[in-house]
């Protein structure tokens, strides 16, 4: 019998001792149970909607590949012919989402590998494009997945991200793109395979095969490992487009053997600068990345191989200035939105340049040196009266030697 002043669910009318938890509201209550029925119900019902709601590609009214680059242009500089390639991908990948079956003509996706220095806008290439993109687009990392029964994330886990990315909307996702970075590190050390097991090499690449070939794999919604209680989600891979980058260390010489070249040899390789080294990776083959420790299959399945230009002086000089968000236009914002006017002495970015090439670290270093010369003069101005900061050589010098910044092994 009910005892007094017992609640019961409003919604299966269980009683507060059948249930886990029973949270009250205006007019009744729900259990713990009702409750995580209901928010499977609106989950349904949402996703549906947002089936019914997801604007059908317009072939007409997407950008072409010359208007998709002319995008990339605003914010990465050089590297035109890798900026050409995605853009022509990207195209052709909602081209052939909005192909007919009516003949027997099937147009193929065709994924894409980006081989590149580190350091050289591959991250920045994905995440522009991203921006653009009229389909759902994740950024992955290849070097937490491991083989199954390993430590580390299953290789379908790739997919939660591109789920996450659209709500779970899975038709959503089963026509998105993957970026997967640092794909050179599941290759096989060595060129011949091994006999014993190579845990980061081979089968992970059998199982990133199985996503890329387009089939139907299980993805564990919050990612990392998969396990038996868990509720999968079926995510065919048909139709989605794969972009790898990596920077394939030491593939340089790979190449260089293939063109039967000796300036990547030792001796005369020393003699030869990194950049020139780096210039090699122009040459870029599906041979190279076989011999790199890709095995045939995988290579097979990204058909178009291109790659990133080393970034000279000029290049980093530009990045600078001219992106979109430069950094330079990012501190005149910040000094404009107090009024005072900052003015930058061009040696000052030669300066900033040369200091990156001097501690190797290329792009990503400029942000950082900029930051170790504005630092004082960022903390001061806000406090004083002056209208005009003018940084000159002299006080960035000062700065940056003040700064301790070789000492901090940046
Ligand atoms: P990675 O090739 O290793 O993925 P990133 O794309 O992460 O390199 O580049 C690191 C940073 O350097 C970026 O955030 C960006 O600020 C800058 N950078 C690198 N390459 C370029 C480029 N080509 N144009 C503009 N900025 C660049």
């Amino acid at each position: 019998m009910a005892k007094k002043n017992e609640i019961f669910c409003s919604f299966c009318g269980r009683s507060e001792r059948e249930v886990k938890l029973l949270m009250p509201g205006l007019n009744g209550c729900i259990c713990d149970e009702c409750a995580e029925r209901a928010h499977e119900i609106a989950n349904e019902y949402l996703n549906k909607q947002m089936q019914l709601s997801v604007q059908d590609l317009d072939l007409d009214k997407l950008p072409k590949p010359h208007e998709i680059k002319a995008y990339l242009d605003e914010y990465v500089i050089g590297q035109e012919t890798a900026k050409k390639y995605l853009s022509v991908a990207v195209y052709n990948h909602y081209k052939r989402l909005l192909q007919d079956h009516d003949d027997d003509i099937d147009i193929e996706k065709s994924n894409i590998i980006i081989v590149g220095p580190t350091g050289t806008g591959k991250t920045l290439l994905a995440k522009t494009i991203a921006k653009l993109l009229k389909v759902p687009f994740a950024i992955v990392d290849a070097t937490v997945l491991t083989e199954a029964g390993y430590v580390g994330e299953d290789i379908e886990s790739l997919l939660t991200r591109l789920l996450q990315a659209c709500d779970y909307n899975v038709k959503e996702a089963e026509r998105g793109i993957v970026f997967i970075d640092e794909i050179d590190k599941i290759a096989r050390k060595g060129d011949n395979p091994s006999i014993t097991r190579d845990v980061s090499g081979e089968g992970v690449q059998q199982g990133l095969l199985k996503l890329l070939e387009g089939s139907v794999v299980n993805v564990p919604p919050q990612g990392g490992r998969k396990h038996p209680e868990q509720k999968m989600i079926a995510v065919d891979t048909k139709n989605i487009l794969f972009i790898c980058g990596g920077a394939f260390e030491g593939i340089e010489r790979k190449i260089a053997l293939r063109l039967n070249t000796h300036v990547v040899g030792y001796g005369a390789g020393n003699r030869i600068s990194k950049i020139e080294r780096e210039r090699m990776l122009r040459f870029v083959a599906p041979q190279d990345l076989r011999a790199y420790g890709l095995i045939p299959e995988i290579i097979g399945r990204l058909p178009i191989v291109t790659n990133l230009e080393p970034l000279d002086r000029d290049a980093l000089k530009r990045i600078l200035t001219e992106p979109k968000n430069a950094i330079v236009k990012q501190y005149h914002k910040l000094f404009k939105m107090e009024n005072i006017e900052l003015k930058i002495e061009d040696a000052v970015l030669d300066f900033v340049v040369d200091k990156s090439i001097e501690f190797k670290l290329g792009a990503r270093g400029l942000r950082s040196i900029f930051e170790t010369i504005m630092i004082e003069a960022m903390y001061d101005v806000p406090s004083t009266k002056v209208k005009k900061f003018v940084l000159t050589l002299d006080y960035a010098k000062e700065q940056f030697s003040k700064s301790n910044f070789e000492d901090r092994g940046v």
